[in-house]
């Protein structure tokens, strides 16, 4: 541990969105400027705080902020609604609160590196004179599309077949982010997806965890209009390098993982035997859906590790255990990076969260995308006919991937032809963004040019 005070070039306060996918890749990108000599603070909830450690060799602080519900966090709200609307209310000024305390301490602020669902905190970093910079936790091609209609670019209620964005090739209207082609399901989520871009035009830097080869295009349309620059994948180094020993502290767990037994359990399976599952932090997909994976698994004779959290355990088939026996293990949660780096893993079914995605492409992980909601579906299209890294299971017309649906496109990933095709593709995207992050790729000119405006705002 780095005991001794670092003369640091500048202070970044992190703030992001109180969940797994966000938090994530902003604490991997403060550890990049940390690395860079810029101290970085990263900015949680009191609630959150609670269940969260963060490693102290990585030489992050963690400082805590009221949302207004400090002993139950969001569930403790009325709605999400609710949780959003008072989160501004008091974290605007708990915010402001915190960034005052540091300018008086040794490490005044320089930047308040802040969420995108929170455009509020633009407000207070403008109140106080620190940069404002917004970071994007989804693509820069999913952020077009919620600018395009947050500025009525793009009519709103979807019409015809296909949908025209700038950068992104055509979308069928069901390959849009689901709260854009179904809003009335959805209508907070939706208000505070638009809201992201409502003041984007003042924000002094746009960050995305995506890197330019990925979605080049929509990159090069989007930079145009603000200094946006793609920092990712913040994958960390050691896992793009397959330097996993001695390091499993990655991050920050907001559930509790079953490291040793998933790594031991893989140990002793062939090489690209084993077919990862996972549908992420938030998802709670449909009784029906689990108990369809659960079978098209079992039907395709593969291995798979399984991550089912505590709170969905009873979604799956009462005898699934007895009848899947030694071909399955199901945990409650994993440390994913380590789980898809491992040789053993030959695809990855996944519901195509960003995160998840850009972890699959950046190890080299064939996937099977079965997408639920959100930005899930417009991932899953460049994953299948951008990326080539993966198909997607098709859903029946109540929305349901089939267990025989299940089983092919396992099928065809792990054994088939297109699975070579794949195979080859997911290895050149796993070597091209190593590149974008490695000294002197596209990601890391970008951190490095975003550190030297905070520097110059030192001086
Ligand atoms: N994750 C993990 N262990 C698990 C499942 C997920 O560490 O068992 C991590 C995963 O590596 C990713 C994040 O949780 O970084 C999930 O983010 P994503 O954007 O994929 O999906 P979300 O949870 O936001 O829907």
């Amino acid at each position: 541990m780095d005991k001794e005070p670092r003369p640091w070039s500048a202070h970044a306060l992190a703030f992001p969105y109180p969940a797994q996918g966000h938090i994530n890749p902003i604490l991997q990108f403060c550890k990049r400027l940390v690395s860079k000599g810029v101290k970085a603070t990263l900015v949680t909830t009191r609630f959150l705080s609670k269940s969260i450690h963060v490693d102290p060799s990585s030489n992050i602080d963690l400082e805590t902020i009221s949302d207004g519900f400090d002993e139950g966090g969001q569930a403790q709200a009325e709605s999400w609604e609710d949780y959003i609307a008072t989160f501004k209310a008091v974290g605007s000024e708990t915010l402001g609160n915190l960034i005052n305390k540091l300018n008086d301490s040794d490490h005044p602020v320089n930047a308040l590196i802040y969420d995108g669902s929170f455009p509020w905190a633009l407000d207070v970093a403008k109140q106080l004179g620190v940069l404002k910079v917004v970071f994007f936790t989804q693509p820069c091609s999913v952020c077009n599309v919620y600018y395009h209609v947050q500025r009525g670019l793009l009519p709103m209620p979807l019409s015809g077949p296909v949908v025209s964005i700038p950068g992104l090739p055509l979308l069928k209207v069901s390959e849009t982010p689901s709260m854009i082609y179904d809003p009335s399901s959805y209508p907070a989520f939706y208000d505070v997806l638009l809201d992201q871009f409502i003041n984007i035009d003042e924000a002094d830097w746009v960050l995305d965890n995506s890197f330019h080869k990925m979605e080049e295009e929509v990159v090069d349309w989007m930079a145009k209009r603000w200094r946006l620059r793609t920092i990712g994948p913040t994958v960390p180094s050691m896992y793009l390098d397959k330097r996993i020993e001695g390091d499993r502290n990655y991050g920050i767990n907001l559930f509790k993982p079953n490291s040793s037994a998933c790594i031991s359990w893989l140990q002793s399976k062939p090489i690209a035997s084993v077919v990862y599952v996972s549908f992420g932090s938030v998802v709670e997909p449909r009784v029906e859906q689990m108990r369809e994976v659960a079978w098209g698994l079992k039907r395709s004779n593969c291995y798979f590790l399984w991550v089912v959290r505590e709170a969905e355990l009873s979604k799956l088939p009462e005898n699934f255990a007895e009848e899947t026996g030694e071909k399955g293990l199901v945990v409650t949660w994993c440390s994913q990076l380590e789980v898809l780096a491992h040789e053993a893993i030959g695809c990855f079914l996944t519901h195509c969260g960003f995160n998840s995605v850009l972890e699959a492409l950046s190890l080299g992980v064939p996937m099977v995308a079965v997408p639920q909601w959100s930005d899930q579906p417009t991932n899953a299209k460049y994953v299948e006919d951008v990326w080539k890294t993966g198909i997607r299971a098709k859903p029946d017309e109540e929305g349901i991937v089939r267990r025989e649906v299940v089983e092919l496109c396992l099928r065809e990933v792990m054994e088939g032809e297109k699975g070579i095709e794949i195979r080859d593709n997911a290895r050149k995207w796993k070597k091209l963004s190593k590149e974008a992050i490695d000294e002197g790729g596209t990601s890391d000119k970008n951190i490095d040019e975003f550190v030297a405006a905070l520097i110059g705002q030192t001086i």
